[in-house]
């Protein structure tokens, strides 16, 4: 288990909800605030020992600074989810959630999903706790160098975004939940420069945040109006391109969180994730083409902090 001290009823109902964790190996793991890139696969290495039969570590692809990006996959059915956390490398927490999510679908798999998760995307900005990371051409925030219907910083200027891109296209992932810090909230697209917020599926996405912030109580909605635009993202550019049911989560209430504080995180979006990629439509979305209007003065008011 993790190691709450000060938890009330709602962790209670948790670890009932979650019973099948009592593997004694998930025992090791615990929130921290100063893990590196070898602690993380360290970790993934534990999973897939622990696991065998249910985990599998992947390769997503190489960075610029030459190192594998991981992941581990969980389970084998055949709808494809993702969870992929730390683009802005500073965000430690998004890592602890994301492993924390991950040695629990791998306790209890989800039935007919298969789920990724890739703990850490912006490896050189996670080890040095940078929010941008590093190329041969400068430094680039991964977190805007995804393609868009309303331009970007760049487009695939570092080797990570374009390997997430193309190992989503071809794993087929229906649904995917990026992790950041912090506001807190989970919202869904258009989160661009543009006036012309509405998705084909309103409903939908009403729906999926609903789910993912079941437990937290996050703020829902739509990523420009609770957070603030940004051309360039992969939560956009995931639906955009290849229609899948994307969300960004934004979790907690700082950049440096403290361990119960993780833990606290741990607590409320674990189960949101897996809410989410319960009620997710099995398929990817047809109609995700972007047909309004782009306004680049609002690209000023990207703040560029989440
Ligand atoms: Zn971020």
């Amino acid at each position: 288990m993790y190691r709450y001290s000060s938890l009330g009823l709602a962790a209670a109902v948790f670890f009932v909800s979650i019973s099948g964790y009592a593997a004694k190996e998930l025992n090791s793991f615990q929130a921290k605030t100063d893990r590196k890139y070898p602690e993380v696969i360290k970790y993934l290495e534990t999973l897939e020992s622990s696991f065998p039969g249910t985990c599998k570590r992947v390769v997503i692809g190489k960075s610029d600074s030459g190192v594998n990006i991981e992941g581990i996959r969980i389970g084998s059915g055949p709808v494809k989810a993702m969870i992929v956390a730390a683009h802005h490398g500073n965000e430690y927490g998004s890592t602890e959630v994301a492993l924390a999510a991950a040695t629990e679908f791998s306790a209890r798999p989800m039935p007919n999903h298969t789920v990724f998760v890739i703990p850490v995307l912006n490896i050189g900005g996670y080890n040095s706790r940078n929010r941008e990371e590093k190329s041969p051409a400068g430094s680039h925030d991964p977190n805007r160098d995804y393609p868009g219907p309303c331009g970007s910083d760049s487009e695939f200027a570092l080797k990570s975004t374009r390997a997430l891109a193309e190992f989503m296209d071809r794993e087929g992932v229906v649904s995917s939940a990026t992790l950041h810090t912090y506001y807190p909230a989970v919202v869904y697209p258009w989160g661009f420069a543009t006036h012309d917020l509405t998705t084909e599926y309103q409903k939908e996405f009403e729906d999926l945040v609903r789910a993912g912030a079941s437990e937290s109580r996050y703020e829902t909605g739509n990523s420009t109006n609770v957070i603030y635009p940004a051309n360039g993202t992969f939560e956009d550019y995931a639906f955009w391109k290849s229609g899948v049911w994307s969300l960004l989560y934004e979790l907690g209430f700082s950049h440096y969180p403290s361990v119960s504080q993780i833990e606290e995180m741990v607590r409320v979006n674990v189960p949101g994730l897996r809410a989410q990629m319960e009620i997710a439509p099995k398929t990817r979305a047809s109609k995700h083409a972007f047909t309004g209007r782009c306004d680049d003065g609002l690209r000023l008011l990207d703040r560029r902090d989440e």
